[in-house]
């Protein structure tokens, strides 16, 4: 007999997990219904900004192949919010009052954007189990933002933004983080009139050093973003239209400044959607809490993947119930764990049994999408230049900074080898320390060797070649340079080719230039 997997949740990684089980599908071993909030088919949320200011159309968004997955058998209701789980009937709720059983239940809810807490806008709720009276709202705030005020993360937010890029209207973005920047650089670059608001002294605060920050600031500046630094929002103020409409004229902060705009575009992180899995009773902590094989750590039967999903070993949790880390917030971690998943449940090995430890993900890399500034960081780069003597163990610093010319290079190492870095306008000598962080290498022990390989024709020799065979080109879906070279060596030399064999540059996109980098280093025979 079947098993019926019922998974909630239709975006990238419910698409990953549905790909993955398509074969147990097919063969009739797996029942499964997807859930889905949204009317649309699922898109990819990642090139959102793109669509935005009009790089990417809308069928450019397109992932997964849902008449493909219906040809198979999988049953999609969309357009419906699961509202409730009974957990000991093993059944869902829909929020207009339809029942589903299933014998393993995935939540692949995902995220929503941070609201602050402003006057004049609402603040979400996290975890609706206080409102239990108003199930079909589970989804939304008591009111809507206001008219003139979105936050990035789905189609209809990416709408608005489009409009206004499209009629170079004044947006402020509130928040600098890397999706606030990046959106705030192509918004400039399309012909919008663009403001960033921060509140800390420089912006990507979380990624990068604070001089890295302010270097990567003067690039925006220069580029036609007004950086505000130091805002410190605390409410908007409206305009009313012809027909008495109130909409967004500005943002008001704290030292009495408004920062006036057409769009508030509100790019203040985001919040694991866990309102289900709480009313459920399930663990949860920045996330649906689920061990290394995405099952939850209250019940067997229920795992969950992507966004919404918190995956620590339950030995890590804390005497006063904290849980280490937290969901990444990014696409590459929730495909692998919906590829493990489908893995698991096509097995049909039943899902009891001790927790199974946490997979260790490789340290992650920040890299700005933003044409013409680049900016690469990864690891812990707080570490003070001048707090450890030489030959003292311990984190020692390497800088280098010439902002006049919109660069920067700050490089952390212990014992040797690079444990954090922020490269600011430096391609090259970025891509090389990419790699080296990503081996764990050592550095060379001359550090400006690596400095100089953005120099103008110094003729310096690489030290580490960016496309060797273990080289990541593409890091949402963990692809090499190697895996690059075979498949093209087994099909066509294109970009699109290596997409649909290898699913390189179908993640962020931010590898494509990557891609054909090393299709046309291919093309030349050596
Ligand atoms: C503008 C933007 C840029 C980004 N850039 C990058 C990037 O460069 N690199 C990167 O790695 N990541 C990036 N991300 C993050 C990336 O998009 C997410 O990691 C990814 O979308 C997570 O996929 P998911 O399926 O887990 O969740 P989501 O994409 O959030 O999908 C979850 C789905 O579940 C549905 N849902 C939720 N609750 C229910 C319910 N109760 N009933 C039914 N359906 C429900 C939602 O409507 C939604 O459709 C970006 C995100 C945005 C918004």
């Amino acid at each position: 007999m079947s098993e019926r997997v019922v998974l909630v949740g239709y975006g990238p990684v419910g698409a990953r997990l549905i790909e993955g089980l398509l074969p147990a599908v097919r063969d009739g071993r797996i029942d499964l219904t997807v859930i889905g909030a949204e009317t649309h088919d699922v898109y990819n949320r990642v090139l959102l900004a793109e669509y935005a200011v009009g790089r990417a159309d809308r069928d450019g968004l397109d992932m997964g192949d849902r008449l493909v997955a219906e040809e198979a058998g999988v049953r999609f209701v969309l357009g419906m919010t699961v509202v409730g789980v009974d957990r000991d009937r093993r059944v869902v709720r829909l929020h207009d009052g339809i029942r589903i059983p299933y014998d393993r239940l995935v939540l692949a809810t995902g995220a929503r954007a941070n609201v602050p807490t402003l006057a004049g806008l609402e603040r979400a709720q996290r975890h609706r189990a206080a409102r239990p009276g108003v199930p079909d709202q589970l989804d939304h705030g008591s009111a809507p933002l206001p008219r003139g005020v979105v936050a990035l993360r789905d189609l209809a937010d990416a709408e608005h933004v489009r409009a206004a890029v499209s009629a170079g209207q004044r947006i402020v973005v509130l928040g600098a983080g890397v999706l606030g920047m990046e959106l705030a650089l192509a918004a400039a670059e399309a012909g919008a009139e663009v403001m960033v608001a921060y509140h800390s002294a420089a912006p990507m605060n979380r990624t990068l050093d604070e001089n890295g920050g302010r270097v990567l600031a003067a690039a925006a500046t220069t580029v036609g973003v007004e950086m505000m630094h130091h805002a410190r929002a605390e409410s908007i103020v409206q305009r009313y239209d012809d027909h008495g409409q109130a909409w967004f004229d500005g943002l008001v902060c704290a030292d009495g400044k408004v920062l006036a705009g057409d769009l508030l575009v509100l790019s203040c992180g985001v919040a694991a959607r866990t309102e289900v899995a709480s009313l459920a009773g399930l663990a949860i902590s920045s996330g649906v809490l689920v061990d290394g094989a995405s099952r939850s750590w209250t019940d067997p039967h229920v795992f969950a993947i992507g966004d919404c999903a918190h995956v620590a070993d339950p030995a890590d949790a804390g005497a006063d119930g904290r849980v280490p880390g937290g969901p990444s917030g990014l696409i590459g971690p929730g495909w692998r764990q919906a590829d493990r998943l489908a893995a698991l449940l096509s097995s049909g090995v039943s899902s009891a049994g001790a927790a199974v430890p946490a997979p260790v993900e490789r340290p992650g890399v920040v890299m700005l999408k933003a044409e013409g500034i680049d900016v690469v960081a990864g690891g812990a780069v707080d570490a003070d230049p001048f707090s450890h003597a030489p030959g003292c163990h311990g984190p020692q610093v390497t800088l280098w900074a010439d902002p006049a010319r919109g660069a920067y290079v700050k490089l952390v190492t212990v014992d040797g080898v690079l444990t954090g870095f922020v490269a600011v306008g430096m391609p090259r000598t970025g891509a090389e320390l990419t790699l080296l962080f990503e081996r764990g290498s050592e550095l060379p022990a001359d550090r400006s060797s690596l400095l100089r390989l953005d120099a103008p024709d110094t003729g310096m020799a690489v030290v580490a070649d960016p496309f060797a065979a273990d080289a990541t080109v593409c890091w949402c879906n963990g692809v090499s340079a190697g895996a690059i070279r075979e498949a093209v060596a087994a099909g066509e030399p294109t970009v699109a080719c290596v997409k649909a064999s290898t699913r390189a540059g179908t993640g962020c996109g931010g590898c494509v230039g990557r891609i054909s980098e090393l299709l046309a280093r291919e093309a030349v025979p050596a």
